[in-house]
């Protein structure tokens, strides 16, 4: 994943949307994603290029619709793929006359999960997040014994992770206050977000071959922001022995571009620890993941309830924070660990990072930590307060990387809207 012609901050493109300095499609990102004019179309790759959708198939660089194949290309395939895309959307390119046929505006079109996800692991990374989550229910001892020597994880639910835009009703199930006698069954009154990433894989491995560090990060495609909605009163009462189960697998949502590992090569990090930290593994360890493992991508949440929407309020930011100063592992780290029993990852698996909350309180990534458990409510702009996500609630997670002397590039909008109980699933029983 090296830095070149393609990261040249001095590349415009034809589609003069995209050389605006903030946007978050300039040609140097170039992300991939799926794109459909109607729900009965098949679903067709996109490239985001400014405010429009390129369609890769319109342009002949591809000759089908399937993402996962794509994204089960070689490296030397993809950065093949990355050089002719740049090439042909930069001024002066050639192609600009049969290309403009090829774009629709983005606004036009609806914007899909970006690819078939077979399955979905979510990890715990944040350390930060373990800490201060820990202390609230463990104050002597809030970072348990094994979370500096394995990243650890779930498996999760791919069924349920939905498109940003895609809003979704306040999931039911067993609440259990400390002084109740029983459980009862109720819309959570716990709803909280979680400022995820979203790893998703490209190539897999066979059943019984472990990923070395030195190869992992060529099994990556890219990365998307991810909110692993939870219910904390459904998961408080549920999550022993066995893990998170009803409290997280009833809606994610992801953004729809997939921002390549190979954008990424200019926003790379030296990863650390702590002095004093134990070292990795072995079978986590090399020099190339000490050297540039992590990545700078700084996040921020944004929250507006239905009365400042009404109000004409704009989203409020109530956190931010950055992948690389959040997580206690990085990427490589995450397949390598995954496979190193065996076990097959596919195309298009997907693994959430784990929350993001930074090391200072207002950096935390959910509304569990920075409101202390529903203790200490967060004022919004037009008087309101949160203690956890309320009915008309939408949640934005929003991702950049910057740096000195290259182009910024983002990850696009993830967001959706939190709808009562009774206008959906929850609360429902299906027919
Ligand atoms: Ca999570």
């Amino acid at each position: 994943m090296i830095i070149d012609a393609t990261h040249d901050p001095e590349l415009a493109s034809w589609v003069e949307s995209a050389n605006a300095t903030d946007a978050d499609f300039p040609i140097q990102n170039l992300p991939f994603g799926r794109f459909r004019a109607a729900a009965s179309d098949p679903w067709r790759i996109g490239v985001a290029i400014g405010d429009q959708v390129l369609d890769l198939q319109a342009t002949g660089l591809v000759t089908h619709g399937d993402m996962n194949q794509l994204m089960a290309l070689s490296p030397a395939d993809r950065s093949s793929l990355r050089h002719a895309l740049s090439s042909g959307l930069r001024r002066g390119s050639a192609h600009e006359k049969a290309w403009r046929a090829a774009l629709r505006p983005t606004a036009e079109v609806q914007l899909g999960v970006p690819c078939t996800i077979g399955d979905y692991t979510d990890f715990y990374v944040g350390i930060h997040h373990a800490t201060t989550v820990g202390r609230l229910f463990r104050p002597d001892n809030p970072l348990l014994p094994n979370y500096k020597w394995v990243p650890i994880g779930y498996h999760g639910r791919a069924s349920t992770i939905l498109p940003s835009g895609q809003g979704f009703a306040r999931p039911q199930g067993q609440l259990k206050g400390a002084t109740d006698e029983a459980p009862r069954l109720a819309p959570t009154e716990r709803l909280d977000f979680e400022l995820e990433l979203g790893l998703f894989i490209g190539r897999g491995n066979p059943l019984g071959q472990a990923i070395p560090m030195a190869s992992a990060e060529q099994h990556l495609f890219g990365i998307t922001l991810f909110n692993d909605w939870s219910a904390r009163d459904i998961q408080a009462w549920e999550y022993q022995p066995l893990g998170p189960f009803l409290s997280k697998n009833f809606a994610s949502t992801v953004s729809p571009w997939l921002v390549t590992m190979e954008a990424l090569a200019p926003f790379r990090r030296a990863f650390t620890r702590p002095e004093g930290d134990p070292a990795p593994l072995p079978y986590l360890d090399d020099e190339a993941n000490r050297r540039g493992g992590a990545f700078d991508i700084a996040l921020e949440v944004r929250l507006q309830s239905r009365a400042m929407r009404e109000a004409g309020l704009p989203p409020h930011v109530i956190s931010h924070s950055n992948f690389a100063d959040a997580a206690y592992w990085t990427a490589a780290q995450l397949v390598a660990h995954h496979t190193v029993n065996g076990c097959a990852l596919a195309s298009g698996d997907l693994f959430g990072s784990g929350t993001l909350s930074g090391p200072r309180p207002e950096q935390a990534g959910s509304l569990l930590e920075l409101t202390q458990g529903g203790k200490q409510r967060i004022a919004l702009p037009g008087g309101e307060t949160r203690a956890f996500v309320e009915d008309g609630d939408s949640v934005t997670l929003a991702g950049r990387c910057s740096r000195n002397g290259f182009r910024s590039i983002g990850f696009g909008p993830c967001e959706a809207t939190v709808m009562p109980a009774d206008a959906g699933t929850g609360g429902r029983t299906a027919p």
